[in-house]
């Protein structure tokens, strides 16, 4: 399948295996971990990343990312540690976007200084406080957007401008866009990264974690991870083959959910204020309209005061709070109770992160359900 067919098209053919045996439709799982090595060409073995399974889904993913090619570890951490660690070395200086993922600043807060390894996390979304911090020893930028809760948007084809400028590689968490609404290769970004958990996955029942960039850099962290140790099973592999199949389908709904939502928020005497890029408001919208295909399916909002916050979690009856996000379920969390619990009050409110603050990954279900649903639940929790 070649990587001009559409998007759809790649997302159900490209990289499946073929069955010469049976003919079937779908690709057979190889879950073998031993390999004869007489007539082999490459050395099969799964933390090498070169089972069947794991090498078709790579090139699947890739073909989505318009990348050369793919890298599927066990997690996004596993992924976002294998970039890491096989791109920096002591002494070595990381230039870091602060909005990160909770993970990902932790991984760097505490493991980085181990290692000698320095970086600077940049709290503006002005290009010029990225340009700033680097420094001599810079080696490469990290970025992620939309950004994790507020959705903030920073400017792609910017950040690869500045990393080329100063010969940097540039990093970007992909993983709230989905391939779907954003292909920072094509803007001259290195690396991009993505938790399959999440949208790739799309049914909140795996985790995984994949790279993609040029088959040089790729050579490169697979050389890492095979000493490290964090490849994915072939029966998770191909349930995440069987995911990506729906992923345009389903992260489409999803995205159209979202600014329906959000729009239809905008409106409710019970919101203070909306967090979608979609929204003309929004403070990146002309920028997500440049650099996203669509605005994807994650949004924030602030609730009145009036409205108490875990009455109204405990009075969904679709919407489920939990933690995590991208699945075909909706979801709502809590930044203050989750991924934000470590910051401190004054921390959290130099971020923008309110107390009242829903994050909602959408779903694929009836928009009419999902709004009848959080009225019944903001009545209940009314103060
Ligand atoms: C979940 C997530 C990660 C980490 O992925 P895991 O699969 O949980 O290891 C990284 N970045 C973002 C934006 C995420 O949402």
């Amino acid at each position: 399948m070649k990587h001009h067919h559409g998007f759809e098209t790649r997302c159900v053919h490209t990289g499946n295996l073929e069955d010469k045996v049976y003919n079937s439709a779908v690709s057979p799982i190889y879950t073998s971990s031993a390999y004869g090595f007489l007539d082999q060409k490459i050395g099969r073995y799964p933390r090498y990343f070169t089972t069947p399974n794991q090498i078709g889904l790579a090139q699947k993913i890739a073909s989505l990312e318009n990348a050369e090619e793919g890298l599927i570890l066990s997690s996004g951490m596993a992924a976002i540690t294998a970039i890491l660690f096989s791109h920096l070395k002591a002494g070595d200086h990381l230039v870091v976007q602060q909005d990160l993922y909770g993970g990902s600043t932790n991984l760097i807060r505490d493991e980085f200084s181990k290692y000698n390894i320095d970086y600077t996390f940049v709290s503006s979304f002005d290009l010029l406080a990225f340009e700033k911090a680097i420094k001599p020893n810079t080696k490469g930028i990290f970025i992620e957007t939309p950004s994790n809760p507020l959705l903030k948007i920073i400017d792609i084809k910017s950040i690869a401008r500045i990393s080329k400028k100063y010969d940097l590689w540039s990093l970007i968490d992909n993983t709230f866009a989905s391939p779907v609404n954003q292909n920072p290769i094509d803007y001259g970004i290195d690396i991009v990264m993505h938790s399959a958990t999440k949208y790739l996955g799309g049914h909140s029942d795996l985790c995984a974690g994949i790279l993609l960039s040029t088959h040089e850099r790729i050579s490169k962290i697979r050389d890492f991870a095979k000493n490290f140790g964090a490849s994915l099973a072939d029966n998770t592999v191909w349930l995440l083959e069987r995911s990506i199949k729906t992923l345009s389908l389903r992260v489409g709904k999803q995205t159209n959910n979202a600014q329906q939502l959000a729009e239809y928020l905008t409106q409710q005497k019970w919101v203070i204020r909306v967090y979608y890029p979609g929204l003309t408001t929004h403070i990146g919208h002309a920028l997500a309209k440049k650099q996203m295909k669509g605005y994807g399916a994650m949004l924030s909002f602030d609730l009145d005061k009036n409205i108490n916050l875990k009455t109204f979690f405990k009075s969904l009856r679709i919407i489920k709070p939990v933690v995590s996000l991208g699945g075909v379920e909706s979801g709502v969390s809590s930044p203050k109770m989750t991924s934000h619990i470590l910051l401190t009050d004054d921390e959290r409110k130099q971020q923008g992160i309110g107390d009242q603050l829903v994050r909602f990954s959408m779903g694929i279900e009836n928009l009419e359900d999902l709004k009848s649903d959080l009225h019944q639940a903001i009545e209940k929790a009314r103060l």
